[in-house]
């Protein structure tokens, strides 16, 4: 895979930061390990400790906080396994976690905890996977998750989408990624001849919180995607100190839409243990939407949703 950085005193040099960051970050990169692609960093403003894109990927001390109402798996994950790395929670629509390896460790990720090793439907067991899937009429959409799905080897992600292809009452294939954003170069023309290719109808969704993530590779990037023949959509999750903001939501839904993407999910954050200082709570997130639909027109507005264990949907707020 391209270059990540992964080594907090590198990272923390690299962008001339104070030395007084080193120790919590290595101490908190030992319970979730740093991860971010060069190309990632490039964004990032030197000498600036709240920098937005920093501010998603470095370690802190408030991470080994404890906070009551935070767990380890704060959206029912594996109640909801009905197959190894297959989530089965709304209608018509499966999750597949097809691979526990992301390209960039975001901080506040709920899955930070997911116990990826055994749970998910990469190798061995993939075949049971597609049985599930092939044998539930009514699973119209397959979701290839993670994780990163592009992580995948182009082999392996042609395999999946080919036995995905081979299910009839499949209709769709969605695939949620922070590829396309991190490392711009991953995304090859093999991938996109197969999603070219294949006979489903095809949605990307990216995860972007920042404007400034967006550079000219990224709309690139989303420009070869586009004429694969996908959907573009975007999901945020609300972060403190990263977008918790009015106009850098409005300008987020700018860029988004000027690279081809349409914003659909603004998240909550999951309370998940270690992410508690991103934490915005409800009634500002309420506020900051309606200041957002009093100034954007309604296709640029994302929802605001939050997950709740056990719903049939996620939950508008
Ligand atoms: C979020 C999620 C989905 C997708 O929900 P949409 O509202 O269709 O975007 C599907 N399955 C699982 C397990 C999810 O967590
Ligand atoms: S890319 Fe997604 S799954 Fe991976 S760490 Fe970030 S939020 Fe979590």
């Amino acid at each position: 895979m391209v270059e990540a950085i992964t080594d907090p005193v590198e990272l923390i040099t690299l962008l001339e930061l104070p030395a007084e960051f080193i120790p919590a970050a290595q101490h908190a990169a030992r319970l979730f390990g740093l991860r971010v692609p060069r190309s990632f960093v490039a964004r990032m403003e030197k000498g600036n400790a709240a920098d937005p894109l920093l501010r998603q990927v470095l370690p802190l001390g408030e991470e080994l906080e404890t906070k009551i109402g935070f767990s380890t798996d704060p959206v029912g994950d594996t109640k909801s396994m009905v197959a190894p790395g297959v989530l089965h929670k709304y209608q018509g629509r499966v999750l597949l976690v097809t691979t526990g390896a992301c390209a960039v460790h975001c901080r506040y990720c709920f899955r930070r905890h997911y116990p990826y090793g055994d749970a998910h439907a990469g190798q061995r067991h993939w075949q049971q996977a597609v049985e599930h899937i092939a044998g539930d009429a009514s699973i119209h959409e397959v979701i290839l998750s993670g994780g990163d799905p592009l992580t995948l080897s182009d082999d392996k992600l042609g395999a999946i989408i080919g036995d995905i292809n081979s299910i009839s009452h499949v209709l769709r294939l969605r695939i949620h990624t922070r590829v396309p954003v991190t490392i711009p170069a991953r995304i090859t023309q093999t991938l996109l001849h197969a999603l070219r290719a294949s006979r489903l109808k095809k949605i990307v969704v990216l995860h972007i919180n920042h404007p400034r993530e967006i550079d000219g590779d990224v709309r690139t990037m989303c420009h070869r995607l586009l004429e694969s023949g996908a959907l573009l959509l975007n999901q945020s999750v609300l972060l403190r100190g990263v977008n918790d903001c009015e106009d850098i939501l409005a300008e987020l839904s700018d860029a988004l839409f000027a690279a081809g993407i349409l914003p659909y999910y603004l998240h909550q954050l999951d309370r998940v243990v270690g992410a508690s200082h991103f934490l915005v709570d409800e009634g500002n997130a309420k506020t900051l939407h309606e200041k957002l639909m009093a100034r954007l027109p309604g296709y640029l507005v994302p929802r605001l949703v939050r997950e709740d264990a056990g719903a049939p949907s996620k939950t508008p707020i």
